[in-house]
């Protein structure tokens, strides 16, 4: 989670810096078979939801897994809109 109280243009140069520090870039679908529990870097919404029913995570919000170390990755909500909007909800809290 980044702080909060960002506007739009400030966390949008956030997310492109992150985007450019980052060594490898993957965009993760929603057919993808999801690793487990995975919440977005900027808003903290939760990317994936576990199934009961299956006994496994799936992808519910498509997310880019960036890889900005060896040992430090970040996933980011795919839509930086969507994205925003989430991160302000959670900053009103
Ligand atoms: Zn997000």
């Amino acid at each position: 989670m980044i702080e909060y109280g960002k506007t739009y243009d400030e966390y949008k140069e956030i997310r492109k810096k992150t985007m450019m520090n980052a060594t490898k870039k993957t965009k993760v679908l929603k057919r993808y078979k999801a690793k487990g529990d995975t919440k977005c870097g900027m808003c903290g919404i939760d990317l994936t939801s576990y199934s009961y029913s299956t006994g496994n995570y799936r992808v519910s919000t498509e997310y880019f897994h960036l890889v900005l170390t060896p040992l430090f990755y970040i996933d980011l909500c795919q839509e930086p809109t969507k994205c925003y909007k989430n991160y302000k909800k959670a900053g009103q809290k």
